[in-house]
């Protein structure tokens, strides 16, 4: 008898499941819109100048190899605080930020979620938006915490559910954590206003909530990585004190390095060193210390006047494209194909991602008719559309709703 008999089989992850049905499809006109990379408009992965400059940078240094410290690069932490929080921020210039480095978004909301599991004085839930990415749910749960939802999406309006996310938000217990897309909300494309987000705001304080912040997409969302960090910078001028988890995977086109960062303001200098010592007592025992390469790739973006300035223009060209995307689908869809029902979300949804409102009939459909594979929520990558391939896709939405 095998010692691992009775392993039983899990399910296969939703997303890595399209791409390998996309992978085995031979037809010609196929088009992958499930994963959540970047494409240009060739449809081809894209590794921006300002990284293969780094690089080039890096190799004429003749960098070593050697171990990181425990909570990674200190020049890439201090930049990449600064770049969320914004150089004029009052806790990062009072130095009450604790940050470490992490292996992306992903092991900066693990990180976190075994800091609030271990150290977080009140009520261990979380409150994730309903829907929120997959991911979320089994990572907050295998960190400790307990996980609820509040309400965001409005599947009538095919828009922010702002009434039923300021009630689950006063219904739930004091002191509750509660997770929020800082911008380019994934899977839905939905983001709250900046009114609303003061509201929201409002009603944190309030109830004495717990803010945590997952950006995975500063800069992707409107091109511009201040207006991206509102939310953030807003609560911290609110006097919230927060969690925040950042991603380069995205607006440095960073995906398999592995760069990311998970932050928590503090009171002060002394309180900051505290939860900074603690930081370090998680990471030590779960992997010791970060990855070299990609921290050193955006440190060296982030320090570097001109490379700085040639990845805004990337990350501004990146979210450009996406956003003429939207419009052009809007048109072929509405002006073009007139395909029944109301588009307006298409246009109006910011981000990597767009909420079509297809059902998963109409999903299938596309998958096994026109070659068109996304998730079966209805859910597209906008970055998988380019010139060549829009027009074949309209039409398979129009064929599919008809
Ligand atoms: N958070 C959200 C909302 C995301 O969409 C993603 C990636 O798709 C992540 C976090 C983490 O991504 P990564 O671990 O690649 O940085």
């Amino acid at each position: 008898l095998s010692t691992w008999s009775a392993v039983p089989a899990g399910p296969p992850d939703p997303i890595l499941g399209i791409t390998e049905a996309f992978k085995a499809d031979t037809d010609s006109r196929k088009i992958n819109l499930g994963v959540g990379a970047y494409r240009d408009e060739n449809g081809k992965p894209y590794v921006l100048n300002a990284v293969k400059k780094a690089e080039e940078i890096m190799t004429a240094a003749k960098q070593d190899k050697e171990y990181l410290p425990i909570t990674g690069l200190a020049g890439f932490t201090k930049n990449a605080a600064k770049l969320a929080y914004g150089a004029d921020s009052v806790p990062l210039n009072q130095n009450a930020i604790a940050v470490t480095q992490t292996i992306s978004g992903t092991g900066a909301l693990r990180i976190g979620g075994a800091f609030l599991a271990r150290h977080y004085p009140h009520a261990k839930i979380i409150y994730l938006p309903t829907p929120t990415w997959g991911n979320h749910i089994p990572l907050f749960k295998d960190s400790g915490l307990e996980v609820r939802n509040y309400r965001y999406f409005d599947k009538k309006t095919v828009g922010l559910d702002f009434e039923g996310l300021k009630e689950d938000l006063k219904n739930a217990p004091e002191g509750a954590i509660v997770l929020l897309h800082a911008c380019a909300h994934n899977p839905t494309g939905v983001d709250p206003t900046q009114s609303q987000w003061a509201e929201i705001s409002d009603l944190v304080a309030e109830k004495k909530l717990f803010p945590f912040f997952d950006m995975a997409y500063q800069g992707f969302a409107s091109g511009d990585t201040n207006r991206d960090a509102f939310a953030v910078r807003h609560f911290v001028s609110q006097g919230h004190q927060v969690a925040l988890c950042q991603s380069f995977a995205k607006n440095m086109g960073l995906y398999g390095e592995r760069v990311g960062a998970f932050s928590l303001t503090t009171k002060d200098e002394d309180e900051r060193k505290r939860v900074d010592s603690q930081l370090k007592i998680i990471v030590r025992p779960m992997y010791s210390n970060p990855p070299l390469h990609g921290a050193h790739i955006a440190n060296t973006i982030l320090s570097n006047a001109e490379l700085y300035q040639e990845w805004e223009g990337e990350v501004k060209g990146m979210a450009n494209r996406i956003i003429s995307m939207r419009e052009r689908l809007y048109e072929l869809l509405t002006n073009g194909y007139q395909t029944p029902g109301e588009w307006g979300h298409i246009k109006s949804q910011i981000g990597m991602f767009s909420f079509t409102g297809l059902k998963t009939e109409q999903c299938k459909a596309l998958a096994d008719k026109a070659h068109i594979y996304m998730t079966m929520d209805g859910r597209i990558s906008m970055a998988g559309l380019n010139g060549s391939n829009i027009e074949y896709f309209a039409q398979g939405v129009d064929a599919a709703v008809r």
